[in-house]
Formats: C-alpha cells, structure tokens, sequence
C-alpha cells in the first residue's frame, strides 16, 4: 500500500482576459471547480499510474466541497478511511486566475486542512503499518508533517517528501526521507537564503550530505538532477507542447512511486514519472490532467 498525507482542496479557476487591478471588477470567462491540494493529487496520480493500492490522510470540512472530493478520492479506487470531515470547517480552496497567456495567480485559504493533527497521524498508524511507502507535502501543518516523518521512518517506511510549499526544513527531518522531491526553488529555500535556485545540481549535493538518502530535483521543461544513492545523473524531460503546468510535479511524484512500490530502480521510476507528467502538462486543471498508466508512451 502507498499512503500519502496531505492536503485536499477545491481548486476554483477562473479564466480572465489579464489580471485585474486592484479595484477593479473584471468579466472573466469559465469558472470551474476542479478537485486540486497536493496530496490529493499525488494520491490520484499514485492511483492513476500503478496497481498498489493507496490510502488519503487528511482532512475536508462537512461542506459541499468536502463532500465531492471525498467522492472523487473514491472514484479513483482510494481508500478515504482516514480522511476526517471535520465538522464546522470549511473544506481547503485554491483561488486561481488564469490569464490569456496561461499565467496563473493563486489563492490558497487551507481551512480543513490546517487542522491536520499529529493526533490524526497516530490513528492512521495501523495504516501506515501496511504500508511500504509514504508520501508527504507542505500544505499540512509542519508538526504535523514533520510527526508523519517520523512515524513512517521509524516504522521503516520509504519515505518520499515533496517539500511544497517552498519552505526551510531541519536537518534532522530531512535525514530521515528516502526521496526528496523539490523543485529547483524549493531546494535552495531549504537551504536557505544563502543558495542559488540556478545551482540545482550544488543544491541536490547539500541536500544529500544533511542525510537525504535520493535527492530529485524537478526543472520543469528541463526534466529532472537526481543525486541518487549511488550518484547522480540527469534526466531529460519529454518534449511536449504544455498549456498547462499545474499538478506537474504531482503527478510527477505519483508517477515515481507507483513505480518503486512496484518495484522499479529510481532510473525507471523517474522515467516513468515523467513520461506522466509530460501528458499531464498538455492539459487543463490538477486532477482532471493526470493520465492513466495505458496512455502513456513506452520509454
Ligand atoms: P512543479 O510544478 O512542482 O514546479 P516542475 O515544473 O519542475 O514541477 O515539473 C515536474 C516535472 O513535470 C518535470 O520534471 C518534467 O518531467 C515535467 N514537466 C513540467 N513541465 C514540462 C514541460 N513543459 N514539458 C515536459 N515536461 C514537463
């Protein structure tokens, strides 16, 4: 089993000629509501791109939201167990305009997600037993992620951390993840202000020395730096024409651990993570841009 513990949001995009200005009151074009938050989506890619059963830890409010996203976890064969509707809470949103040239500015109010307690971890423990791998992100509380690590390492779990949002994290944390997925800017906020986002592959080496076992670092249209274990390469990307880059490296990461829980070399999972994301990026929203395994290309 693969669990993943994180956020679940409702993604509300709207489509709008340019940004508006302050003040302003702009006719946008389509509104839709797509079910988004990192975890939820790298949960949906776990599902989406692998046949090992995977499990949501989070939380949603006992609202409207809660209540379709929960429903869409489970249209994707997720077992929602321990995804707590807490009551008088609003369900995390994502406010997003999307402009003419594909530019987006985000939103994000957590809600339910906030309230994602080490104490929500410990009743997920005879989950996480069954477990081989558990994925975390940052759009939980950090006591929270940085509890979950720590659960599922010293269970002996792999443990895959996808530290989004950029944020600076302890050493002693990172020395206990077996796969650390940053994008370039993410590296270099962890190690602080000091590091240059353009020096991913410096990063990724730091990043190894504080105890991270495989460090990989997403480049978007440049692909992946991976300090692996046993040193590191590059990987290029697919070449593709994206219109939309949301849920890339969700996708990314669910297409990375469904392959090593099913029992892939981290060459093999990065390649098919990316052969994922390169279809995710040709089309629209989080979730509803995440391919299945049958349509992806042969490597
Ligand atoms: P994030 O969205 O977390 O910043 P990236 O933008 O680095 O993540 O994208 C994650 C992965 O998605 C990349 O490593 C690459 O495999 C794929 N990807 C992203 N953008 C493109 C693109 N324009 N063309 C092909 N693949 C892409």
């Amino acid at each position: 089993m693969i669990v993943v513990i994180g956020s679940i949001n409702m993604d509300l995009v709207l489509r709008v000629p340019r940004m508006p200005l302050r003040g302003e009151t702009l006719t946008g074009g389509a509104f839709r509501t797509i079910p988004g938050g990192k975890g939820a989506n790298q949960a949906v890619a776990c599902a989406r791109l692998g046949h090992t059963p995977v499990a949501m830890v989070g939380c949603v409010g006992d609202d409207a939201f809660g209540t379709t996203l929960r429903a869409a976890l489970v249209a994707d064969g997720i077992d929602v167990s321990h995804v707590t509707a807490l009551p008088g809470v609003a369900t995390g949103i994502a406010s997003i305009l999307v402009d003419e040239d594909g530019q987006n500015s985000i939103v994000i109010a957590g809600g339910a997600n906030d309230e994602l307690t080490p104490a929500h971890i410990d009743a997920a423990l005879p989950l996480m037993a069954r477990a081989t791998i558990v994925v975390v992100q940052l759009e939980t509380p950090p006591d929270t992620v940085r509890h979950a690590i720590a659960m599922a390492h010293g269970m002996g779990k792999t443990v895959v951390l996808n530290p989004a949002p950029a944020a600076a994290l302890p050493a002693s944390v990172l020395a206990q993840v077996d796969y650390l997925v940053p994008n370039e800017i993410e590296a270099a906020m962890l190690l602080g202000a000091h590091a240059d986002a353009d020096d991913y592959a410096g990063s990724a080496a730091a990043l190894q020395a504080k105890g991270c076992r495989n460090v990989l670092v997403t480049l978007g249209a440049k692909g992946v730096h991976a300090a692996l274990a046993d040193g590191s390469r590059d990987f290029p990307a697919r070449a593709v024409k994206a219109v939309d880059t949301t849920a890339a490296g969700d996708t990314f990461i669910g297409g990375l651990v469904a392959a090593l829980a099913a029992g892939a070399d981290p060459a093999g999972a990065i390649d098919l993570g990316q052969r994922a994301a390169a279809i995710g990026v040709t089309r629209h929203g989080a979730q509803t841009s995440i391919p299945y395994l049958n349509e992806l290309e042969p490597s």
